[in-house]
This record gives structure tokens, C-alpha cells and sequence, in this order.
């Protein structure tokens, strides 16, 4: 092991800095500041090299953690970057958005008693300096085979997929219904946590490396799976889940309810320089108004955080458990405090309030009850404590779900769960039709860029494994 390693017991753990809460409210550029070299290099040496490491583990992607850490502890960066990048197609994403502290950074074992290793902040700076410095290529093969793949989606998974099959020599076709590249990386996630232009790049990069990216496309509108299974020797589907979870609530018709995902849609499209007519018009727009989110999780933070940059006059999150409870990220919910977001928790919404415009919120307070078969505890009504909360703009962030796939897609054959999400076999991703796979969130549900990686990752290395077969058996009959 290197010398440098180990120095968890001297050194305290850093985060990059992160920009003044003042500040960060102004605008829409990430929060956190890039390690400088020397900075990495002592935060990286932190790591004890564990025999079985448990960051790599816990890691979707099973990134080898402790040896890109222990390359950029000795500043050998260019190897740390080759390591890093052979394990996830995106790492510098990851190393942004991941939420390290439920995922490596939770697992790591010198947690207990000192604080973890700052696996994630490594892992972007590792990366980003890899873009500076042009280490990072395309993957265009040496030999370009016969067989075409459709990949249905260019949200992370379908990136994921592409990059794999073409380093493969497939030729790669991305259909997507936006006009970007990315996904929820560009149109759901704000600048704040991930900036445009870091995606765009790795865009540039597929495209660079020979991916045809189709725009602008929808599948279930411009062809049928039928048309694209035809034309291609494998599909896979990553369309991720799009249909807003509601509440029916008394005043739910009135104006100025508005889902979470439109309003951060709209908030980025006006970030990319769009025309976006329910932005301009402030029926997207939290300028001068006072917002109340309702929801826990991610999206919520997010919302929250965006309605503070637009510059509202006040933002609240209403929430029915209370702060350890919640789904969000721990990190998220601090940066959120400190920008300015108060939170209401141990409260549920019981109707809106407002004749033709929201002008409130009518809230119940909570008391957690006794745990469910999941072993949450159950958040239960607490009788006569409804209390207003006066407000202009009602965000719901409530979850996700998958829109009904086999009629959309015009594929009634296609297996879905009880949830809606396409099933599969969970070790080589085929749907129940030969020759289509899926993956991400439209088989896991909402859940987290890096899954979406390690399924596009793993849909290629099977569908790999069955084109091959399949130009064997056609040799042999
Ligand atoms: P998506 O990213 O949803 O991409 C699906 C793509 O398919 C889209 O480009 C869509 O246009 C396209 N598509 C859909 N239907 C069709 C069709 N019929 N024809 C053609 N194209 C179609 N995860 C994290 O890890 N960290 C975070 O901080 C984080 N924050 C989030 C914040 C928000 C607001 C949201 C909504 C999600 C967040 N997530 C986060 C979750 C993460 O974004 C998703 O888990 C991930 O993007 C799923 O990847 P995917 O490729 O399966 O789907
Ligand atoms: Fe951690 Fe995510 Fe990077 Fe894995 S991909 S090391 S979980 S930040
Ligand atoms: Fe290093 Fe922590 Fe991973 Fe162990 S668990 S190898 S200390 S980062």
C-alpha cells in the first residue's frame, strides 16, 4: 500500500467548498467549487484500502474505489481517470449527483468514528480534470459489425447502453421524443446539482464516437416497437417514468397547482435559453410569490430550491413524516435550510384553498404511528389541528409512475408488473419479446441515475452475448 494512504486519523474530512448561501440564491451554477489538486490528492490519502472494500460494494456501478483514490493520492490522475472511467460510463454525473451518503460514501467503513472518505467529490474532480486535459475520447470502434441497435431513450440509461454497444461495434441508434440529449439529466435535474454543458459534452462524446442520435422521435407516435424491431437486430427500452402521482384533494381544479416536473421542466428549458410561454407568463414562475412544495424526496428539494433562484417571496415544504424520515437526501435538505427553504414537517395537505387562483393551503399536523409491514412508521392524523398556510403557487412532488407502456407502444404482448414498469429478467434485462430489453427507472421505477448506468451497462454486455449467438446459430443452419 502507498505511504500516502491512511491518514483518516490526522485529516478531517473536506468537501469542495461550497459557494455562500447568499450567493447560490442569485443563480443557477452549482454550488460546489472544484478540489484544487493538492486538495483532492489529501482527501483522497484519507482512505484505509480496505481489503473488502465496502464503498465498492454499495457502489451500483462497483467502482474500484480505493484505487483510483490511492492514484490520486500519489497524483498519477490520468490513471485514476482510465480506472474510473472503465467501470462507469458517467462518472463526473455521478460524482455530482449520486447520493453518496446513502450509497459509497454511507458504506464506508471509517464512518464509524471519523468521518467517511469524500468519494464523490473525487470521483468529478478525477473526471473533470480528465476533460481538461483531453484525456477523456470517443469510444468509436475499430471495426464497425453489421447489426443496428435502437435504444429508445437518451436519458442516462440509454447513454449508458449506447456508449457500451458501440465500444462494442454495434452500430447505435438513440430515439428520443426531446430535442436534447440527457433525459431527466437536463430537463428534471437543475443546474444547481448538474450544469448543462456537463452533459452535453458526454452528448458529443456518443455522437463523436459514431451514435445516431434520432430527436425529436417518440416511439408510440412516430413507429411502434413492432416498426423498430424490425428494423433493428435489438431494442432496448429506457424511457424512464413520466406520470405525475397525484392527490385529489378538495380545490384541487383551481389555478396555480402546477406538478413538480413541469414547473423544474420549464425552469431549465428558460435556463437553456427557450421560449417558454407558462414560464413568461408566471404560471410556471415562482418570482415574487409565496410557494408551497409538497413532498419529501429529491424532486422536492429540488422545486424548493429552484422557487428560491426565481426569486419567491417565501418557500415552504410541506412534508407528512418529519426530517429523518424523509426520502431526500440529507445534503440536499441542509443546502436547501440554508438557501432559505423553511420546512414544515409532521404536516399533510387536506385541501386548497382559493376561488379560481390557489390562495392556500389547508394543512393537518402528523404524529408517526406504529411501523408497517415495510417497518416505516405510518404518519397518522392528528384530530383538529388543521391550520392555512397562505400561498400563490402550489408545487406537487409526489412521485412517479410509468405511463400504461404495451398501448402506448401499441405492444399489448409486453410484460409489465402490477406498478406498470416493464419486467425483466433481472440478470439479462430481456423483456418477455425476444430481442427487447429495458431498463432504468421504466423497470425500477423513479430511482437513481447510477442504476440507469449499471443497467444500460449490463443490457449491453447480454445483448452482446445474444447477437453473437445468434450470427452462430444462422452459421450453423
Ligand atoms: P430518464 O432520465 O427519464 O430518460 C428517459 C428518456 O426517454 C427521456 O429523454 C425521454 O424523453 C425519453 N422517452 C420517454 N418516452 C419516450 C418515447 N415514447 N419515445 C422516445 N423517447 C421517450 N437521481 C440521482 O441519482 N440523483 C439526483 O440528484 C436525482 N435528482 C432527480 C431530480 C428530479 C427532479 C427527478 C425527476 C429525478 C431525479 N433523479 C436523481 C432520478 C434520475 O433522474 C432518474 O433515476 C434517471 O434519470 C433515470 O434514467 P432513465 O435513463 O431510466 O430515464
Ligand atoms: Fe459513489 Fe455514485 Fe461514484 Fe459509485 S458512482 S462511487 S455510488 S458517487
Ligand atoms: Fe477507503 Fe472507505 Fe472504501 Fe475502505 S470503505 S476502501 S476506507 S473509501
Amino acid at each position: 500500500m502507498s505511504k500516502n494512504m491512511l491518514k483518516f486519523v490526522s485529516l478531517e474530512k473536506q468537501m469542495p467548498a461550497k459557494r455562500e448561501a447568499e450567493l447560490r440564491r442569485e443563480d443557477f451554477q452549482e454550488i460546489y467549487e472544484e478540489f484544487s489538486p493538492d486538495k483532492a490528492a489529501e482527501q483522497a490519502s484519507r482512505c484505509s484500502q480496505c481489503g473488502i472494500p465496502f464503498c465498492q460494494v454499495h457502489c451500483p456501478v462497483q467502482n474500484n474505489i480505493p484505487d483510483w483514490l490511492s492514484l490520486t493520492a500519489s497524483g498519477r490522475l490520468e490513471e485514476a481517470y482510465e480506472l474510473s472511467q472503465s467501470t462507469n460510463t458517467l462518472p463526473e454525473i455521478c460524482g455530482r449527483i449520486c447520493p453518496q451518503d446513502r450509497l459509497c460514501e454511507g458504506s464506508c467503513v471509517i464512518e464509524k468514528g471519523f468521518d467517511s472518505v469524500t468519494i464523490g467529490a473525487v470521483e468529478k474532480y478525477i473526471t473533470d480534470t480528465a476533460w481538461e486535459n483531453g484525456w477523456v475520447k470517443p469510444n468509436a470502434p475499430m471495426v464497425e459489425l453489421d447489426q443496428s441497435i435502437a435504444v429508445i431513450g437518451a436519458g442516462p440509461g440509454g447513454m449508458a447502453a449506447a456508449d457500451e454497444l458501440r465500444k462494442k461495434g454495434y452500430q447505435v441508434h438513440v430515439y428520443d421524443r426531446y430535442d436534447r440529449v440527457g433525459g431527466l439529466l437536463v430537463y428534471g435535474i437543475p443546474s444547481f446539482k448538474l450544469e448543462k454543458d456537463v452533459v452535453e459534452r458526454r452528448a458529443k462524446l456518443l455522437a463523436d464516437g459514431g451514435v445516431t442520435f434520432h430527436l425529436n422521435f417518440e416511439l408510440g407516435r412516430d413507429a411502434t416497437l413492432a416498426e423498430l424491431r424490425a428494423k433493428h437486430d435489438a431494442v432496448v427500452i429506457a424511457t424512464g417514468v413520466y406520470k405525475a402521482r397525484d392527490i385529489s384533494l378538495p380545490g384541487s381544479g383551481v389555478d396555480g397547482i402546477v406538478p413538480a416536473l413541469d414547473y423544474l421542466t420549464a425552469s431549465n428549458r428558460k435556463g437553456l435559453g427557450d421560449e417558454v410561454a407558462a414560464f413568461d407568463s408566471g404560471e410556471l414562475n415562482a418570482k415574487g410569490k409565496n410557494v408551497v412544495v409538497i413532498g419529501g424526496g429529491d424532486t422536492a428539494m429540488d422545486c424548493v430550491r429552484t422557487a428560491v433562484r426565481q426569486g419567491a417571496k417565501s418557500v415552504k415544504c410541506l412534508y407528512r413524516r418529519d426530517r429523518k424520515n424523509m426520502p431526500g437526501s440529507l445534503r440536499e435538505t441542509r443546502n436547501a435550510e440554508e438557501e432559505g427553504v423553511e420546512f414544515v414537517w409532521l404536516s399533510a395537505p387536506k385541501a386548497f384553498l382559493g376561488d379560481g387562483t390557489v390562495t392556500g393551503v389547508k394543512a393537518i399536523q402528523m404524529h408517526l404511528g406504529i411501523a408497517d409491514s415495510t417497518g416505516r412508521q405510518v404518519p397518522v392524523e392528528l384530530d383538529g389541528s388543521e391550520y392555512n398556510i397562505p400561498c400563490d403557487l402550489a408545487i406537487k412532488a409526489l412521485g412517479f409512475d410509468p405511463e400504461d407502456i404495451p398501448t402506448l407502444f401499441e405492444e399489448p404482448a409486453l410484460e409489465v408488473s402490477r406498478w406498470g414498469t416493464i419486467q425483466v429478467n433481472p440478470f439479462t434485462k430481456m423483456t418477455n419479446m425476444d430481442g427487447v430489453y429495458a431498463i432504468g427507472d421504466i423497470v425500477r421505477g423513479a430511482s437513481l441515475v447510477v442504476w440507469a448506468i449499471r443497467d444500460g451497462q449490463d443490457a449491453a454486455v447480454s445483448i452482446d452475448v445474444y447477437l453473437k449467438n445468434a450470427v452462430q446459430q444462422s452459421k450453423a443452419s
